[in-house]
Order: C-alpha cells, then structure tokens, then sequence
C-alpha cells in the first residue's frame, strides 16, 4: 500500500475523535498528525502530544515562515494549523498519516495536496447531533446554539468530500474509514 494522507473532518458533536482514536487502536500503521492551537490545554492535556500549544506570537510566526500546511480560526474562537514537516516526513518515509482537522482546514488541504483523502463524517441524523452534542456536556447553551449554527454550514460542505461515512456505530464507521484508506 502507498502511503496516504487522510484528511477526516465533520461536523461539531459528530464523534471524530472517538472514530479517529479507534482507527488509530486498531490501526497502528497509522499515525496522527499532532496539530498546533492557541487554546489553552484542558485538564490532562500534554503539549506535543494532543496539541503543540501556541501563543498567538508563535502562531503568527509559523504562519509567515510558511510551517503550516492549513490552519483556520475554529468555532470563532481559538487558531489551529497544521504543522507542514511531519506531514511531508512521514509521507516520504511512507508512512500513512491521518489529520483531524476542521472542514475550512480539510478543504485547504486538498486544494494544497490534490492527493489527500478527504472523507466526511456525517451524523445519522440531525436529531441525533444534536442530542450527542448536549449529552456530552462540555458546551453551555449559548455554545451550543453556537456550534449547531456551524454543523448547519458545515453540513452542506459534504459533497466537497472525497467520500462521506455515517457514524452510527463507532466500531463500522471506523472500519469503513479503513476500507476507504486500504
Ligand atoms: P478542540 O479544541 O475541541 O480540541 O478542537 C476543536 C476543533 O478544532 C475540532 O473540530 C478539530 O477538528 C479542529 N482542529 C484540530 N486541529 C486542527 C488543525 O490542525 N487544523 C484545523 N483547521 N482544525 C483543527
């Protein structure tokens, strides 16, 4: 197998990062892309693991020296980019490396990488994004309206996509992906 860059993107809520991390368990011929972000770590977050953690100087600064290969300004709030080198590295040494990323991102970086495999991934339904994304708490109200505003225009950027995968089941959806990738 050549090595791929997949690019997987979708809407807030959508459950991503659950379908990204089993492919990732599953798939270790994969590896992930960590991203830069002006946003302050969480809890248990670790720098150069789940995010290079930036000030907006040193986001400034990568951005002029050309180091990322896409970055975008997500939910209004917080900048994030992909950083070009690790891509480009792990690419040549044939390794297969995924980005989870934001739609705008996903759409730079196949206008940058014609060869990329974008895939979408979609809700079963919009009910069901909406009960994922109060149910999992992490948002107040006004974020959430917020956020649903968003998933509404990002929805109509699917048909952008290389292909679109329905996550119904956390198991099959990343499955698929694999297919999708093989
Ligand atoms: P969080 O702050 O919850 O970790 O991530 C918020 C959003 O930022 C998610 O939708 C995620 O896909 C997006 N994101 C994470 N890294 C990048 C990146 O490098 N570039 C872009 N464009 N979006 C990113």
């Amino acid at each position: 197998m050549t090595s791929r860059l997949a690019v997987i993107a979708g809407p807030t809520a959508v459950g991503k990062g659950t379908v990204v991390r089993h492919l990732l368990a599953e798939h270790p011929e994969f590896k992930l892309s960590v991203s830069a972000t002006t946003r302050t770590p969480r809890p248990g977050e670790v720098d150069g693991v789940d995010y290079f953690f930036w000030t907006q100087a040193r986001f400034d600064e990568a951005i002029r020296n050309n180091e990322l290969l896409e970055y975008a300004t997500v939910h209004g709030l917080n900048r994030y980019g992909t950083p070009r080198k690790p891509v480009e590295d792990a690419l040549a040494r044939g390794e297969n490396i995924v980005l989870e990323i934001d739609i705008q991102g996903a759409k730079l970086v196949k206008a940058a990488m014609p060869e990329a495999l974008t895939i979408f991934i979609q809700p079963p339904s919009w009910d069901e994004l909406v009960r994922r994304l109060s149910t999992r708490g992490t948002e107040d109200a006004s974020e959430q309206e917020k956020r649903l505003a968003t998933a509404r225009v990002e929805l109509a950027s699917a048909d952008d996509f290389d292909y679109q995968v329905i996550n119904d089941e956390v198991a099959k959806c990343a499955q698929e992906v694999v297919e999708l990738l093989s």
